[in-house]
């Protein structure tokens, strides 16, 4: 929001000078920059010195957010472009969200002065969240709650930590100048002067290059068998394994609790009777109930297979299912269909064809 939808540090600014000013003390343009991005009682505490008790300390901050209101409720207009490319996303059929550090009163505040509100299916706020930029947190949480792939959205930043957060959440980022320079914006896919600039032809493209649309659309509709394992379901992990499944755009069209038995684990894991970890792998399958999934949407396969993790934990690729709740090459949490032939017949053993649905 700020810095991309409105500037804010000018009435940040401005209020901060009406404040002082009504104390008797300058607060000049140049003051402002030094302390731009410091927290208010910082500020206050800079700009008095030693020299002030908690009353006055409390007046300050509270004359300035009330100033801040006003100025804003009177006076706040929307960075270049940022009005009409709103509206184009929208006719153009996109989901849009709003994901700021912000706290949610100054974005409420920000966006009903600019009366924008209708355009974001979604509002991140600094609340909704644990770790702010450049944690991918906020966009992925944004992307979970419109129910799209990660790999489908645009992000649109300002900041060096928002283009880092777009990265690590593998969305596409714009970023405008409005802020920093565009060198220190060149890890953005593209970089922009103005939001004047952007289009929605341009953001159509950037979502076909790579892994984009384009390629995604002629991936099948594919459905796997997901097994929530002992290990995982002794340690309550069988919720927190949906959810990353979930966050990635499969949806569950069949789900059951089961204990299985030999029979059907040695049906099961038949490829791999004779290994040397055969037998313990069957006793172990059949020490609890599991919750055993059918995940159905685009190449479901392989996204769940990357969503696993390689085999072994201690090899699994960071942020993986298995290197995050994995425990060894056994107890590896979670079992996904490595083939479609496997998951065919994967599927025809847990599930009858009544108990599996169609994506609703
Ligand atoms: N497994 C094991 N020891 C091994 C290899 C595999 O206990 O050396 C278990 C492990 O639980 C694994 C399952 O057997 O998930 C099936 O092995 P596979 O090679 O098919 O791995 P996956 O497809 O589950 O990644
Ligand atoms: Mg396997």
């Amino acid at each position: 929001m700020d810095g991309v939808i409105v500037d804010s540090a000018l009435y940040h600014m401005r209020s901060w000078q009406e404040t002082y000013r009504s104390t008797g003390i300058t607060f000049t343009e140049q003051d402002f920059k030094h302390v731009f991005g410091m927290r208010n009682d910082e500020i206050i505490r800079l700009v008095l010195g030693k020299d002030f008790t908690d009353e006055k300390f409390k007046a300050i901050a509270q004359a300035k957010e009330v100033a801040f209101r006003q100025l804003i409720r009177s006076y706040v207009k929307p960075l270049p472009g940022v009005i009409k490319l709103l509206d184009t996303v929208d006719a153009a059929g996109f989901l849009q969200a709003l994901v700021s550090s912000t706290p949610v009163e100054n974005i409420d505040l920000i966006i009903d002065s600019l009366g924008v509100r209708r355009h974001f299916r979604e509002i991140i706020s600094g609340y909704d969240v644990t770790e702010g930029k450049p944690s991918p947190q906020g966009y992925l949480l944004a992307a979970h709650r419109l129910g799209v792939h990660p790999a489908d959205c645009v992000v649109i930043e300002d900041a060096v930590a928002g283009v880092e957060a777009a990265r690590g959440g593998r969305m596409k980022c714009i970023a405008v100048t409005n802020t920093h320079p565009a060198e220190r914006l060149a890890a953005a896919d593209m970089v922009v002067s103005s939001l004047e600039m952007v289009n929605v032809g341009i953001i159509e493209r950037l979502l076909t290059q790579n892994s984009g649309l384009a390629e995604r659309s002629h991936m099948p509709i594919e459905k796997s068998l997901v097994l929530v394992k002992p290990d995982a379901m002794k340690r309550r992990l069988a919720g927190a394994i949906i959810n990353r499944f979930e966050q990635r755009g499969l949806t569950v069209v069949g789900m059951k609790l089961i204990h299985m038995d030999a029979t059907l684990a040695r049906r099961h894991y038949a490829v791999h009777e004779g290994k040397p970890f055969f037998d313990g792998l069957v006793k172990y399958i059949t020490s609890t109930p599991i919750v055993a999934i059918i995940f159905e949407g685009e190449n479901a396969i392989e996204l769940i297979r990357r969503t696993m993790g390689a085999t072994d934990p201690a090899k699994a690729e960071k942020g993986t299912i298995r290197a995050d709740f994995g425990v060894d090459i056994q107890n590896n949490a979670v079992h996904g269909s490595d083939s479609p032939e496997n998951a065919a017949k994967e599927i025809a053993l847990f599930f009858k064809k009544g108990e599996i649905y169609g994506v609703y």
